[in-house]
């Protein structure tokens, strides 16, 4: 991979470089293609490699670059969402995903939905226009040994997972997601929850988990409804995985079995398997529950709560409907619904900093669904900070690290931090913000406080780094 040109023009002065820099971009997805144009428009060389036509993953369709492999929407464009916040934060920074999903909208009330091909269209376009950019259509097989960013998503051909399993070691690459749902703090009901740790309270003192508890008659409709609600019907190649096989690398974990394929086997078995009450006796106040579901703490400003043991592949609407009917869940919004899907990635907090540079290789940088992020637009947005910092790094000038209040810095914080037995592909939402001093009551207005400051610091931050 040699040096294609040196004459390059800098997005913020317009200065005239002369820079022999090059740097690579593997996989031409939302994360890639967004990586690609922040680096371009910076005065860096970029070769973009995108395998597909030659080489197909099993979802994409198209050639087109910045595909979109399932629904059309990016989500909620609302400053009070955490999609929406992470999309105006995102425009501040000129990007380019965020710029076509402007341009090619559709109509679908506060989301962000687009016209899908002329989406991919669209981003094809530009960066095949770009002066700074050469697009080769080829599959990489091997990690480069030049400056690069490795973008190749969730389906990742099999040589290149081959190649991240070499260079990062086995356990380090996760290849699906077994996703429980995340719920709001606030919409659990605490007058029927109770906080608790089986086997006595260590830590806290109170317990470390919120229990929501059932009585028979509640937890039987609750697993008869379980059993026959609808699944999200799975892909052939995903064949096998809520049977507990996997159809492509061995074994599925027992573990992460869906709950509804456990309800399944057997209508005690969730009484004796994930929601057995065991051990919480002490901590309940009146008659031992028959059945509880444990919820445990998933950031640190204690604003979101998983399901502990409750990966499903329920569609959205079935999960709100039959998780809604346990009692202390009979409000429960949802931060992130469960899934379940063949989704290779890296457990990042081992292998990268939060700039998304490689802690082995400091010319090395990840992007996107294969470093641990969830969603179009949040995977778009680590493709953006690692297009900046490769160009930092290629510079010499300290890479960045986004603020935290921001939910660009708050993903990047996430996925460099969690801990490894709860480390699961996270989207943008506002629990991975620090919280807001003094708290404020309502929900609304402590949301558009949260936005407020954030995109202040995002102004502010853009400001100091130009
Ligand atoms: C089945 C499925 C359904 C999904 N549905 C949704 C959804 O509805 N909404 C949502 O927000 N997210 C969804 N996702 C997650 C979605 O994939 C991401 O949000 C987003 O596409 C990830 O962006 P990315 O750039 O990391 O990966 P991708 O967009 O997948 O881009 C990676 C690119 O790398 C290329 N590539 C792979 N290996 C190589 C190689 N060795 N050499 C060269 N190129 C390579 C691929 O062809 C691909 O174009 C889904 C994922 C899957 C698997």
């Amino acid at each position: 991979m040699g040096c294609l040109c040196n004459i390059y023009t800098n997005l913020f002065d317009d200065t005239i470089f002369r820079m022999p820099f090059e740097l690579s971009v593997i996989g031409g997805g939302l994360a890639g293609c967004e990586a690609a144009w922040q680096a371009a428009n910076r005065g860096i060389s970029v070769l973009l490699y995108e395998m597909r036509p030659q080489t197909m993953t099993e979802v994409h369709k198209t050639d087109l670059l910045g595909e979109l492999v399932c629904s059309n929407s990016l989500g909620s464009v609302k400053p009070t969402s955490g999609s929406g916040l992470l999309f105006n934060e995102m425009k501040v920074f000129d990007s380019l995903i965020c710029k076509v999903a402007e341009d090619s909208t559709v109509p679908a009330g506060t989301a962000l939905a687009v016209d899908r091909k002329l989406f991919s269209q669209r981003i094809t376009e530009l960066l095949s226009a770009h002066p700074q950019i050469k697009i080769i259509r080829a599959e990489i097989t091997s990690i480069p040994t030049t400056p690069s960013i490795i973008a190749t998503g969730p389906l990742t051909s099999p040589a290149m997972t081959q190649a991240l399993q070499d260079f990062h070691g086995e356990k380090n690459l996760f290849f699906y997601d077994a996703i429980a749902p995340l719920l709001e703090a606030d919409s659990i009901d605490m007058e029927t929850a109770f906080w608790g740790s089986r086997y006595g309270n260590a830590g806290s003192g109170k317990g470390d988990y919120l229990n929501c508890p059932m009585d028979k008659e509640t937890y039987d409709a609750f697993v008869e409804q379980l059993i026959h609600a609808q699944q999200i019907p799975l892909r052939p190649f995903e064949q096998g995985i809520s049977e507990g096989v996997d159809a492509g690398h061995g074994n599925f974990f027992e573990g992460c079995l869906p709950v509804e394929v456990l309800a399944r086997r057997g209508v005690a078995t969730l009484a004796y398997g994930p929601m057995r009450p065991v051990g919480l006796r002490k901590s309940y106040p009146g008659d031992p529950p028959y059945a509880i579901v444990q919820l445990r703490q998933d950031n640190l400003s204690h604003t979101t709560y998983n399901m502990v043991g409750f990966q499903t592949n329920l569609t959205f609407s079935e999960q709100k409907r039959v998780f809604r009917m346990i009692p202390a869940l009979q409000n429960a919004e949802f931060v992130r619904y469960g899934q379940m899907h063949r989704n290779t990635f890296l457990f990042a907090p081992t292998l990268i900093n939060p700039g998304l540079q490689s802690l082995q290789r400091p010319d090395l940088f990840f992007a996107g669904q294969l470093i641990g992020v969830e969603g179009y637009l949040g995977n778009a947005a680590t493709g953006m900070v690692a297009g900046i910092n490769a160009v930092r790094y290629l510079y010499q000038q300290p890479l960045l690290t986004f603020p935290q209040e921001t939910i660009i810095g708050g993903l990047c914080f996430y996925i460099t931090h969690a801990q490894k037995d709860e480390f699961q592909p996270m989207k943008a939402n506002f629990g991975l913000l620090p919280p807001l001093f003094p708290m404020i009551k309502s929900k609304g207005d402590r949301k558009a406080a949260y936005g407020n400051r954030s995109l202040e610091m995002i102004k502010e931050f853009y400001n100091r780094q130009r």
